[in-house]
């Protein structure tokens, strides 16, 4: 998944991103408060790690314009001010939730899931079609009902596809998706993940619509609707959907 890093120090900046990298995510990094509203409103991000202080533009400035122009886009605040008032103030524009440097990674990853999840709604943590469930808060894929493995830029390459069923998406869009600014991303390189995964998700999981891009081959008419989590009480609308009886 894609997240957008807005972070003025270097230290901080280049340790997050690798260290989020390190666990699948594709880390886009800004450093003053201008260029995050610019890569916001380009970006299709999963969701936004700000910091407050930063330069040309607060952080809650930020925040504001971007809740202002109707981004909904989960925001964790990352902050080294402990001050009451800029937490309430971040949480009263729109933050999902704050941390308060210094934090534990594993603890900034499970907020981050967090926020995400908040966002997308309970109902929709998993996606799929009976044959490919993806788990989006466990990172779980099931294949006709067996466990795979998939590496984090596969997984991120099929949420794009399974988030939007029966769409096709472009070369640009998956790569948008898969990959963070800079990265080096060779010409076929969706074209290679396409190749592997087919190799574990079956031949005709993912259909090639030549000059258009790639869609989620439909497996039945109950395919690729929201699935209820197990766990979790689904509203009765999302298990109609999900083609329960
Ligand atoms: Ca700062």
């Amino acid at each position: 998944m894609r997240v957008l890093l807005v972070e003025d120090d270097e230290m901080i900046g280049q340790s997050l991103r690798q260290a989020l990298g390190s666990h699948g995510w594709s880390v886009d990094w800004v450093k003053d408060g201008l260029l995050a509203q610019s890569a916001l409103a380009d970006g299709d991000y999963a969701c936004m790690l700000l910091d407050l202080g930063l330069p040309k533009r607060d952080g809650v400035e930020v925040l504001r314009h971007a809740r202002a122009s109707g981004d909904v886009t989960p925001v964790l605040v990352l902050t080294a001010r402990d001050g009451l008032d800029d937490r309430v103030a971040g949480l009263d524009l729109g933050a999902d939730d704050y941390l308060v440097k210094p934090y534990e990674l594993r603890e900034l990853i499970a907020r981050m899931r967090a926020v995400i999840r908040r966002r997308d709604g309970s109902a929709h943590s998993v996606i799929g079609s009976e044959q490919v469930r993806l788990d989006l808060t466990t990172r779980e894929v099931m294949v006709q009902g067996e466990r795979a493995q998939l590496s984090a830029r596969e997984f991120s390459l099929l949420h794009a596809l399974l988030e939007r069923p029966g769409a096709i998406l472009s070369r640009e869009q998956l790569e948008n998706r898969i990959y963070g600014w800079g990265e080096e991303v060779s010409s076929n390189a969706v074209d290679v993940l396409i190749h592997g995964m087919r190799r574990k998700l079956g031949p005709e999981a993912i259909r090639n619509v030549r000059g258009l891009g790639w869609r989620i081959a439909p497996s039945s008419p109950a395919a690729l609707s929201v699935l209820p989590v197990a766990t979790a009480p689904a509203p009765l609308s999302a298990v109609r959907e999900a083609g329960a009886p």
